[in-house]
């Protein structure tokens, strides 16, 4: 057993979207509890002059995809690849994301280290292998490839499982479930990091997509679609798909169709930034830069129209490798055009529900897990602030301390 309380500072409260005085908030075994005694504390944090957060949530990342450089990360060992995701885990814990949403690439082995405590890490909600046809965005393969002689028409790697016609779709997201994904991710448009699929491509039938959906239905889970069309994003969410990702080309007509059929939609703005600015430098190839500035200069419109729809937005980022330094710039590039409310909803009220988290994560109520980030910074004032290096001095992942970057 053990006890912390933070005594001091402003205690932000995503349900009512307001700041009030801290007296002593008290974290016991892991939880926040309620009146809590605060005699008797292993840990006590002054938070004077502060504010305190519920831990950052981050609906889309992605640990697989270690380095921006694709051709070295094509040939990592798997010793490479589990050092670069363990840095990974443990940085961005530090920037104060206790929680997060993987959305593919096998990351069995990162969940269980970080789970027996080997390293340290948020905890993650997963996808398993994205789900892809080929010549989709989960095909990694450059060039011609041989026709595959196998009868289920199936290839896998670390990130990805490529499967065509429904049967194998189901049976690869049958494959996922056992595997221990929390949801499913497939693409249904083209995209940015992949070589041989055009962006404004449409990827899968209707068949294949209700495949999916009613396998994870039957697991009382749901798929996620990664879409940049409108044609893309209407053809996944009227065939039963709950959540968008990216959505970067999201028109007012497609909007309302998400709306109308309660779909979430998961912006992910701050990779295009980061890959536009690092790309070239990183060894990230270049035909994969020039679709990354057409999705771009669309992305902060997206915001805009999803926003006055009214369409249920998450906060994420889907940022790449060293790239994932950037995690906290989402807070900056969304503060252009919502405002810092709407930001924080997405964050605090909308990801916790796409994670099925609610009753542990997003709030500092008694009960909840004690994840806790400590900032200057005023979240309703001056939400952009929490991108700066110095915006985080302490997180704390179930009462326990993490050393802050
Ligand atoms: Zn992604």
């Amino acid at each position: 057993m053990s006890k912390t309380v933070i005594r001091g500072g402003s205690l932000f409260d995503p349900s009512t979207m307001k700041i009030r005085p801290n007296d002593a908030l008290v974290i016991d075994d892991g939880r926040i509890v309620d009146s809590g005694d605060p005699a008797g504390a292993n840990v006590e944090i002054d938070a004077s002059g502060q504010y305190l957060l519920p831990g950052f949530i981050d609906a889309h990342v992605h640990f697989r995809l270690a380095t921006l450089n694709f051709p070295r990360l094509s040939q990592w060992t798997e010793v490479e690849f589990g050092i670069a995701m363990a840095k990974l885990s443990e940085q961005t814990l530090a920037r104060g994301f206790t929680t997060v949403r993987d959305l593919g690439g096998d990351i069995t082995g990162l969940r269980g280290a970080i789970k027996s405590g080997a390293i340290n890490g948020p905890d993650t909600v997963q996808a398993h292998l994205m789900i892809s046809q080929t010549g989709g965005h989960g095909d990694v393969a450059s060039g011609v490839l041989p026709v595959p002689d196998c009868a289920c028409q199936m290839r896998h790697s670390a990130f990805g499982v490529v499967a065509d016609g429904a049967d194998a779709v189901r049976k690869a997201a049958r494959h996922n479930l056992r595997a221990g994904a929390d949801f499913l991710k497939i693409h249904v448009s083209g995209g940015v990091a992949t070589p041989m699929d055009p962006l404004e491509c449409t990827q899968y039938t209707t068949a294949e997509i209700q495949a999916a959906v009613q396998e994870a239905t039957n697991r009382k889970t749901y798929v996620s679609a990664h879409a940049y069309t409108p044609e893309a994003i209407q053809l996944a969410v009227t065939n039963g798909v709950k959540c968008i990702e990216h959505g970067n080309l999201l028109d007012e007509t497609t909007a309302q169709i998400m709306v109308e059929h309660d779909a979430y939609l998961v912006p992910t703005l701050t990779t295009y930034k980061a890959m536009a600015k690092e790309g070239r430098r990183l060894g990230f190839p270049e035909r994969n830069l020039l679709k990354n500035d057409a999705v771009l200069a669309a992305g902060v419109t997206s915001l805009k129209i999803a926003d006055k729809a009214g369409v249920k937005m998450g906060w994420g980022t889907d940022l790449i490798g060293e790239t994932q330094a950037m995690q906290r710039q989402e807070f900056a590039i969304r503060a252009e055009v919502l405002t810092a409310e709407a930001i924080l909803h997405s964050m605090y009220v909308m990801n916790p529900i796409i994670l099925n988290k609610v009753d542990q994560i997003g709030r500092l109520d008694p009960g909840l897990q004690g994840d806790v980030v400590i900032t200057p910074v005023n979240p309703l004032e001056d939400i952009a602030a929490l991108a700066n290096d110095n915006a985080v001095t302490q997180v704390l992942q179930r009462g326990q301390p993490v050393n802050a970057p």
